[in-house]
């Protein structure tokens, strides 16, 4: 089961063309200046099922992005989530706050890496913001392709 904040269908902010964003419960990164900290609770939301979240996805054919919170505190079924996206024929775009060098590092947090299309990286950094950069909170954060690959 998941713990969804929210899902926004039609986003053009998370990612390219209009998208489906899934908003996931739990987030321990604690960046100061978080535009979301309601999101830490990893009790927040409510428990969707991989059918549900499934069936709300091929409403629409848009492209998908898991975001939060922060998905990657759970791989193992995000893995399993955007595994069911690809095979649906979307693309997958994943927020996290973890860095890529963290994640590479973490046989954990690397689970998902082989349906991710694209992994947006990286805690929010206040002293970095930049809001002319597309997609991102803060210069530090790095958007990287085809993580896997690495
Ligand atoms: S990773 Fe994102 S949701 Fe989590 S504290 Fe940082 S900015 Fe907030």
């Amino acid at each position: 089961m998941y713990r969804v904040l929210d899902i926004i269908k039609g986003t053009t902010v998370d990612g390219p063309g209009f998208r489906t964003a899934i908003y996931f419960a739990g987030c321990s990164h604690q960046c100061p200046g978080c535009h979301n900290p309601q999101s830490w609770d990893f009790n927040g939301g409510k428990e969707m099922s991989l059918e549900d979240l499934m069936e709300i996805i091929e409403e629409e054919d848009f492209d998908v992005t898991l975001t939060g919170g922060d998905p990657l505190y759970k791989p193992g079924s995000i893995a399993i989530l955007a595994k069911a996206i690809k095979e649906s024929g979307h693309t997958v775009w994943l927020y996290t706050g973890f860095t890529i060098e963290e994640i590479l590092a973490s046989p954990s947090l690397s689970i998902p890496l082989p349906y991710i299309d694209t992994i947006v990286e990286g805690p929010f950094i206040q002293s970095l913001r930049d809001p002319d950069l597309p997609f991102r909170g803060s210069s530090n954060q790095r958007i990287i392709h085809n993580p896997y690959s690495l």
